[in-house]
């Protein structure tokens, strides 16, 4: 008994925890920016009101600007609003792992309003821009349209899954960019499994347990790799299926795996695929695609149902819709964030080609930790153009890589450290851990870890979406734009 008003102090802690506002806010003691005079280059807008900060998009660049303007700027200074689909930030570097069984799908999902505080959010997707009017159109998830004004407009709607013309993808190919995407992909390859499971003939029973993969970048690597270790796990409920049925192929044009990044992640990639009992296939890709094959560039015909399409992405169509310059569809930007030519709009992310001031001024490339970056630089630039603080171009010396294989196998080159194997895994989860913006998604996701670790997989599927409409435009919906 001695010990409740030490028991009772902390369910009160506990609860005021649980109950108080957004969990992943920067604290509120961070430094608020001093007004400076504004020069006519700052006055966008009418000078009356108070000016309208409108962002585009809830992924790593988008919030990262909020969250520095909802810590750094003073609450009189702007009207903040967010316009996305979705009501969290995606932490796409562990989706691999959706698919794979290993994490579940919402503990990837950041919440925005976990995250912000004043900003106002609108659910739907921003369909056309209009720079003279200063206005944007959006479409409520509902399918309503609506319109809303800015002074600044900060566009970070992201990329989707870059797919070519060929014959059959559009209609056959998944793609692996959202958790939609990500849970159906799992759901598919259970169903394979179920049906050669129950399979009459041998040829029927390896076509079902035949998968592709195309792209053998971070994504499709770290995808093969896991969903094969996945699917040798899930063997074990399936008693008519044996190792020997199950392949997985990892397709790709370029001479070698993980082609973008440092050699040595490709060699120790290429090693744990091989164990693993992946089939690279690489200056190799798909020339058709139908319902139960693949027909590879070698002329080869690959009996399956399963086209998995990782080979990169495309800037959300959005960015080049306005008629602003852009450079293989990503949106022309200085290095200061700024649209030239359209005063008061901004762009950073996979949309835009923010210049490398470490690479001579070549587009930075599409990663998480550039647009995690680029978010709190531009929250910077955008505060300095309501003349609060002063603007400072964009530089950020690449940190290294990290890609996780599944289980105790990943490869990375932390500040250009060379790691494999175990060191190498265990770092990979600290950053992933790390760089999980919420507390709460960081718990779920080591406790997913931790049971994953000890528990048989579970191979049930949950059929949120019916197959048909799980074709790569449908889920990523690419046809909002089209005019
Ligand atoms: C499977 C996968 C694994 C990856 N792994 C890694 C990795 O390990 N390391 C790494 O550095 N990078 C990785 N990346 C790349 C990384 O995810 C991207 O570079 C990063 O997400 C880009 O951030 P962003 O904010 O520009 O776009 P996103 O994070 O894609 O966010 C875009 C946001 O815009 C919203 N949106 C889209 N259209 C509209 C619209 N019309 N109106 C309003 N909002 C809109 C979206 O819903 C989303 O909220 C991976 C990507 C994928 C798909």
């Amino acid at each position: 008994m001695k010990n409740s008003p030490t028991i009772a102090r902390l369910v009160r802690r506990t609860e005021q925890w649980r109950h108080a506002g957004p969990e992943n806010a920067p604290p509120k003691e961070a430094p608020v920016l001093r007004p400076r005079a504004l020069t006519s280059a700052d006055l966008i807008g009418d000078g009356r009101r108070r000016p309208k900060v409108i962002v585009v998009g809830s992924g790593y660049a988008g919030l990262g600007v909020l969250q520095y303007l909802e810590a750094r700027l003073p609450a009189h200074a702007a009207d903040l609003a967010l316009v996305s689909p979705v009501d969290h930030l995606l932490y796409t570097s562990l989706l691999p792992q959706v698919a794979a069984g290993d994490i579940e799908p919402r503990h990837l999902a950041v919440s925005v309003r976990g995250t912000l505080r004043r900003t106002v959010s609108h659910l739907g997707h921003v369909t056309e821009i209009d720079p003279t009017a200063r206005n944007v159109t959006v479409l409520s998830r509902a399918g309503v349209p609506f319109t809303l004004a800015w002074d600044r407009l900060v566009l970070a709607p992201g990329a989707h899954t870059r797919t070519f013309d060929i014959p059959g993808l559009a209609e056959f190919g998944l793609g692996m960019k959202n958790l939609a995407e990500a849970v159906f992909l799992r759901d598919h390859v259970l169903r394979q499994m179920a049906y050669a499971d129950a399979a009459v003939h041998e040829a029927e029973r390896r076509a079902h347990c035949t998968f592709v993969v195309v792209g053998a970048g971070y994504t499709g690597t770290e995808l093969a790799a896991q969903m094969r270790r996945f699917t040798m796990k899930a063997l074990a409920q399936f008693p008519r299926l044996r190792s020997d049925q199950v392949r997985w192929l990892l397709l790709d044009l370029a001479p070698k795996v993980l082609p973008e990044l440092d050699e040595h992640l490709g060699i120790g990639a290429s090693r744990v695929l091989r164990e693993r009992g992946v089939e690279v296939r690489l200056k190799t890709s798909v020339q058709q695609v139908r319902p139960d094959s693949v027909t590879l560039t070698s002329g080869e015909i690959i009996p399956t149902h399963t086209l998995v399409w990782c080979a990169g992405v495309t800037p959300n169509p959005l960015v080049s819709s306005f008629g602003a310059e852009t450079v293989r569809g990503r949106l022309v930007v200085d290095e200061r964030f700024r649209v030239p030519g359209h005063a008061g709009v901004f762009a950073l992310g996979d949309a835009a080609a923010v210049p490398d001031s470490t690479r001579g001024g070549v587009p930075a490339g599409q990663t998480a930790q550039n647009a995690v970056r680029q978010g709190t630089a531009a929250g910077r630039n955008i505060a300095a153009s309501l003349g609060y603080g002063a603007m400072r171009p964009y530089h950020h010396r690449d940190l290294g890589f990290v890609v996780d294989l599944g289980g105790a196998d990943a490869v990375a080159n932390p500040l250009g450290l060379r790691l494999s194997g175990v060191p190498a895994a265990v770092v990979t989860r600290a950053y992933h851990l790390l760089a999980l913006k919420a507390g709460t998604n960081r718990a779920y996701v080591a406790a997913d870890w931790i049971l994953g670790a000890l528990m048989k997989p579970r191979t049930v599927q949950l059929g949120f979406l019916p197959p048909p409409h799980a074709t790569i435009a449908q889920v990523e919906q690419t046809e909002l734009y089209q005019a």
